[in-house]
């Protein structure tokens, strides 16, 4: 799942990572996927351990890690005899990635005066799959004041071809009581403004280090310019740079207060990433001439997030992970107690004594995604000797982790016809669990998220195929709950199929301790839960495949181009 932007604004709590130091990585053995065409945990683990080991350098899209990866997907369909459904009578379709950096030749002027480039303003980069990012190239574009976002924020309407001025969205205090600057919501709140000439948000001098630092790091960002979404020219400013764009000062200012005019050029330079991104694509072709036509969709993204700039110490993390941070990078770690301190410390270097220090720099990824994609091979496997009435359509989804963007690319430009496709089926992070694993989570949980959102239908043939399996489920709804803080509904590639309309059910087992962290390792996953989640999809997939009608779509259509809505 990708990972929220909310650990950003808290770089006062990092400190006790410090406490991980340098160390070696690891190997595991490996067994052939060859003979079992059932689900079976031979075969997952064959799967997990291959995509999840050293040599994949953590599959991060755009490099050659998940070219590897992608290959070793597209070699096991090819040897299943999965029709491929990619480009060109390939497995694959290119995803358009690129790697976009600053142009530090941009310019800014009011009115004849021009705007010192990373003083007074820095054009604000893509966050995700976001609205940023487009490049600036005009003269005498009038400024508007936009008043605060989220607050007393003008519409679209008056911000349409106008260069508008916004404060942020309010945002928390640091410990000094010194407002923060909030980037996460900035993307939602300013996507309805796509009509405007570009945009200035205010708060350049509010910014933090690691702020800055993102806002200057080059980005690999999808360059799709058929997709629904348009890019919009954005800076962030100084308040000084701010006033000298309206002509007047801030305080007392009323949203729609005309300023002066800006002119420039401003934005990004875009290079080729290392390697291309590939999404995997493959059809089991449907046994009813009448409904082989119509596709169930199966997902998983065959990407992670690569190497790890440091070497880290991977007892020292997992250990401090567990206390301290028990989701991963999903919350901030926080300070251990002087009584935690000491025990952590003594447990840290009893391992260390044990068998020294591990350094570690791969962030594997194998519960994110590659439990996932190997659940996928396994149920692919099975329904290559056994199809649905419908067509079955497998998408192992690149750069899910950068923003979507596989899914965001298929979507747009499906290799079928999008409408149809009756139901999408995305399985992120299946291999951990249970209540020594996933804090707060009762035994045996799993995690439906948006089952209901599109066709009540289909969260019901969700449960009553869970009801039926061998091993069911507690299924657990807390993370679809409207407005969850995690905003889990909106962090995978379901959501890129459900903004079309189409029914979708995102299944995950949820959070823990070595989420996108280097110690995310196979030997941590569980072979069962993962055969457990193959077992309810392969039965969920017979049932809405060879069901005599597509399910009924009687929720709400989102707006494909929009922001999705936890
Ligand atoms: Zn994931």
């Amino acid at each position: 799942m990708k990972p929220s932007l909310r650990p950003l604004l808290a770089p006062a709590l990092l400190g006790c990572l410090a406490l991980a130091c340098p160390a070696p990585g690891h190997s595991q053995a490996r067994t052939s996927a060859r003979t079992a065409p059932e689900i079976s945990k031979a075969v997952l683990r064959a799967h997990l351990y291959t995509l999840a080991d050293d040599s994949m350098q953590g599959r991060d899209a755009g490099r050659a890690g998940n070219v590897r990866a992608t290959d070793y997907i597209a070699r096991h369909l090819r040897r299943m005899g999965v029709e491929p459904a990619g480009e060109n009578g390939t497995y694959f379709q290119t995803v358009p990635l690129v790697r976009r950096s600053l142009d530090p030749a941009s310019t800014l002027r009011v009115d004849a005066a021009p705007l010192a480039y990373d003083t007074d303003f820095l054009p604000l980069r893509p966050i995700g799959l976001t609205v940023f990012g487009g490049r600036f190239q005009r003269d005498g574009v009038p400024v508007v004041y936009g008043g605060r976002l989220g607050a007393d924020a003008i519409t679209p309407e008056q911000a349409r071809g106008r260069f508008v001025v916004f404060l942020p969205p309010a945002g928390p205090q640091s410990a000094q009581g010194t407002q923060m600057l909030p980037i996460g919501p900035l993307s939602e709140v300013l996507a309805p403004y796509g009509g405007a000439a570009g945009v200035a948000v205010v708060g350049l001098e509010l910014a933090t280090p690691p702020q800055l630092r993102y806002f200057h790091a080059p980005v690999i960002t999808l360059a799709d310019p058929a997709a629904p979404r348009p890019t919009m020219p954005g800076v962030l400013v100084t308040s000084a740079a701010a006033e000298r764009m309206l002509g007047a000062p801030l305080a007392g200012l009323r949203p729609g207060a005309a300023g002066r005019t800006v002119s420039g050029a401003f934005g990004f330079h875009d290079a080729p990433t290392e390697a291309p991104a590939r999404n995997v694509v493959g059809i089991i072709r449907g046994r009813d001439p009448a409904l082989r036509g119509e596709y169930v969709a199966v997902g998983a993204h065959s990407d992670h997030v690569g190497i790890s700039p440091v070497p880290l110490d991977h007892d020292s993390l997992r250990l401090y992970n567990g206390v301290l941070r028990p989701s991963g990078l999903n919350e901030a770690p926080r300070q251990p107690t002087p009584e935690e301190a000491t025990r952590l410390r003594a447990a840290l270097d009893s391992l260390h004594r044990a068998h020294g220090v591990r350094r570690d720099s791969i962030f594997n990824g194998a519960d994110d995604d590659a439990s996932g994609t190997s659940v996928a091979l396994a149920v692919a496997e099975y329904f290559a000797k056994h199809p649905t009435r419908r067509s079955l359509l497998f998408v192992w989804h690149t750069a899910e982790e950068k923003g979507l963007f596989g899914a965001s690319y298929y979507t747009d430009h499906p290799t079928v016809p999008r409408d149809s496709i009756v139901t999408q089926v995305n399985m992120d992070q299946v291999s951990r669990g249970g209540p020594a694993d996933v804090a707060g989570s009762r035994p045996n949980t799993l995690y439906l998220l948006g089952s209901r959102r599109l066709s009540t239908e289909l969260g019901d043939r969700v449960e009553r195929a869970n009801a039926a399996v061998a091993h069911p489920f507690a299924l657990d709804y807390s993370l679809d709950a409207p407005n969850h803080p995690a905003m889990g509904y909106c962090r995978s590639d379901h959501y890129m199929y459900a903004r079309y309309g189409i029914p979708i059910v995102f299944l995950s087992a949820g959070w823990h301790r070595d989420y996108h962290m280097v110690t995310d390792e196979p030997q941590y996953a569980s072979l069962d839960t993962m055969q457990h989640v193959g077992d309810l999809v392969r039965d969920l997939l017979r049932d809405v495949g060879d069901m005599d009608h597509r399910p009924k779509v009687d929720g709400v259509r989102p707006d494909p181009g929009g922001t999705c809505r936890q």
